[in-house]
Parts: C-alpha cells; structure tokens; sequence
C-alpha cells in the first residue's frame, strides 16, 4: 500500500541528533533491542513468539484527526492461550518521540508521514 516517499526515514529534525533529542532516541533504541529478549508467558510458562505488526497511532493538531501507521511494531505471543503481550513503557517511549517530531514538524512546516518504521529507527 505505501508508496516509497511515506518510508522517507521518519526522524529527520535536528533535534533527535543533540542533547534531549539523543537521550530519547537512545532510549527508545535500548528499548526496541530489550524486545528481542525471549519472554515467557506468565501463565503457561512457555516461550513467547516475537511478532511485528502495524500498530495505528491517533493524533489531533488543532481539533484535526490523522493517523500514522507505525509498521514493525513489536509484541509478544503466546501460542498456547494467545494471549498478545506489548511493552507499554516502550509505546509509552515511542508515542513520546513521535509527537515531539510531528510537532517539529509542523512548526518547520514539514509534511508528516502516514507511516514510519520503528526497525528503521534502530537501525539508525
Ligand atoms: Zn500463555
């Protein structure tokens, strides 16, 4: 569905290159690596599977709804009970430095894109 220009890097104000900036990012990156660790259910005590799924993030800038679409967003399954884990601190984190950047952006007058990728954010 996306076309290529909504996978221009998402981060892309000067602002997560010092500072404040660079704290958050490094947070969010030391985040994203945790969720690599295997993980047990902790109601049938077997190993999780790590799975990626878009995830829609809602936003509103002036009474005005939009959407980004956060592709690659981690979670942990359990096969036995499916039951569907996600890190509510590492949303927390993510949700936190996208808004700083969406409001960058509109203050630079910068368009804001549909989707981002969180792996692309790591890799960084
Ligand atoms: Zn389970």
């Amino acid at each position: 569905m996306g076309s290529i220009y909504e996978y221009e890097p998402f981060f892309t104000t000067s602002y997560f290159s010092k500072g404040e900036g660079i704290k958050m990012m490094d947070e969010l990156k030391s985040l994203l690596e945790k969720e690599q660790e295997p993980k047990k259910c902790h109601k049938c005590k077997i190993e999780m599977q790590l799975m990626y799924s878009p995830k829609t993030l809602h936003y509103d800038v002036n009474g005005e709804e939009y959407e980004l679409s956060v592709e690659n967003s981690p979670y942990h399954r359990c096969d036995n009970c499916d039951d569907n884990f996600e890190n509510i601190v590492l949303y927390a984190s993510v949700r936190k430095a996208i808004e700083k950047e969406i409001f960058l952006k509109l203050n630079n007058q910068e368009e804001i894109p549909k989707v981002m990728d969180l792996i692309k954010v790591v890799q960084k």
